[in-house]
């Protein structure tokens, strides 16, 4: 599952990778949350619109990734597919967790009907200024804002022992060190 904060290159990097796991022959499913499949669109469009209070915004996030999981993840995982997300618990933790507490929101998320994934890779890199133009109202903080969930995937990632991979470079380039973390996680 690939993380990190906006614009660091996750949806691109997530087509990139399945692209080449592909071409070797692996049965591959992309996925994004929030999203990947009907009620989690729904979702997404609603919650993107709307301002919300926090603790109904982060019940529809959970909502969807528990049906996400159910409808479209499970059963993928279990006709042998490799699952590639764009986005999972990280950005809970980061964005709801600013909003209503990290450990209260650390609890709901480790709920035992989220499955943990195999690899959690938090993708990390700067980003110039002209790149961080507001697209939804989350990302409406400017580059503070940005810098502070950027710092607080990186600590998240310390303290769960997830694994940040620097995003860095070409497109080419930072594909290739994600394929070098999958290789030596074992799980391609
Ligand atoms: O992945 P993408 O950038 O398209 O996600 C849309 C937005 O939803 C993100 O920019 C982020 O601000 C927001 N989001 C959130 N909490 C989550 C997941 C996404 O606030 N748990």
């Amino acid at each position: 599952m690939l993380e990190g904060p906006d614009r660091v290159g996750k949806s691109t990097q997530v087509e990139q990778l399945a692209h080449l796991l592909r071409q070797r022959g692996r049965s591959v499913l992309v996925s994004r949350e929030p999203g990947g499949d009907a009620l989690g669109e729904a979702i997404r469009t609603m919650v993107l619109a709307s301002h919300l209070d926090p603790w109904t915004e982060i019940f529809l996030f959970l909502a969807g990734r528990a049906r996400h999981l159910d409808e479209v993840i499970e059963p993928a995982l279990a006709h042998g597919e490799l699952v590639l997300l764009d986005r999972y618990t990280p950005s809970t933790l980061v964005y709801q967790g600013a909003e209503l507490g990290d450990e209260v929101v650390a609890e709901l998320c480790s709920l035992p009907v989220f499955r943990t994934p195999e690899l959690t890779i938090i993708l990390d890199r700067e980003l110039p200024l002209a790149e961080l133009e507001a697209s939804d109202r989350f990302e409406s903080t400017g580059l503070a804002g940005w810098q502070v969930r950027r710092s607080r995937y990186l600590s998240f990632s310390h303290r769960f022992g997830w694994t940040t991979v620097s995003g860095e470079g070409s497109e080419e380039e930072v594909v290739l060190r994600l394929l070098d973390v999958l290789t030596a996680a074992g799980i391609i």
